[in-house]
């Protein structure tokens, strides 16, 4: 079982500072970016209801210019995230694979077809949910990202869940597993256990990308995705 005891936490899912009413009193210009990111431009202007989609816009923006590592060089182009930006599910996945790379969106591939399929089972659809990954760039020939990779693109994650805040967090695979809940995971273990940490819940699976390597591990797949609907529609 994962240990979700304060001792194990070895990040901030929301960045500095953390805590209530981030949206309402969090602009843009006060997000951590990563050394070597573009600054973002003027405070845009802050409209009542409408917030949300500026800052998340900006934030998008100075990611698309963004040179904070060496992934960069090697992508087409940034993949930021894609779905509502008042969404309850955030999924999270490794990283932009070649066919995200090429159109610029996240989980358009044969595994993102899957996880299609899975949406369409369990009726709902991909604007409903917020789709990203660990790091917005693709890895050459689809490499895990390194340490170094992973630390300096996260505070564009950071910055997605505290301006979408989400109620639920997939994390799809490993990676996005052990750093979004902690480097013990291991994924085969604690898959399908829900794990709370600084008021959002978070469900560590396989990533669909594993699903096709490995079609035994369908079956669990669809039993954490149908915990994860069943927990959104108890709201
Ligand atoms: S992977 Fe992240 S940190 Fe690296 S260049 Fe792309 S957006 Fe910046």
């Amino acid at each position: 079982m994962v240990d979700t005891d304060e001792k194990t936490v070895q990040l901030s899912l929301l960045g500095e500072p953390a805590g209530e009413g981030l949206v309402k009193e969090t602009g843009p210009e006060e997000l951590s970016l990563p050394p070597g990111a573009p600054k973002t431009k003027a405070k845009p202007e802050i409209k009542p209801g409408v917030k949300i989609d500026l800052t998340l816009a900006d934030l998008k923006e100075s990611c698309l210019q963004c040179q904070a590592c060496g992934l960069r060089h090697t992508a087409k182009q940034v993949v930021f995230g894609a779905g509502s930006p008042r969404a309850a599910i955030m999924l999270v996945g490794e990283g932009p694979g070649k066919q995200e790379d090429e159109k610029g969106e996240p989980f358009v591939g044969a595994a993102g077809q899957l996880m299609d399929k899975v949406f369409a089972a369990l009726e709902i659809s991909r604007e409903e949910v917020y789709i990203t990954n660990i790091v917005k760039c693709r890895p050459p020939g689809n490499r895990l990202p390194t340490s170094q990779e992973v630390g300096a693109c996260r505070p564009y994650l950071q910055g997605q869940i505290r301006l979408i805040q989400p109620r639920i967090i997939v994390c799809l695979g490993a990676l996005a597993s052990q750093n979004l809940i902690s480097p013990e995971i291991r994924i085969t273990r604690h898959r399908g256990k829900w794990v709370h940490r600084e008021g959002i819940m978070l469900m560590p699976t396989f990533h669909p990308a594993a699903l096709l390597r490995d079609p035994s591990r369908k079956r669990p797949f669809w039993e954490d995705f149908k915990a994860v609907i069943q927990a959104y529609r108890q709201e």
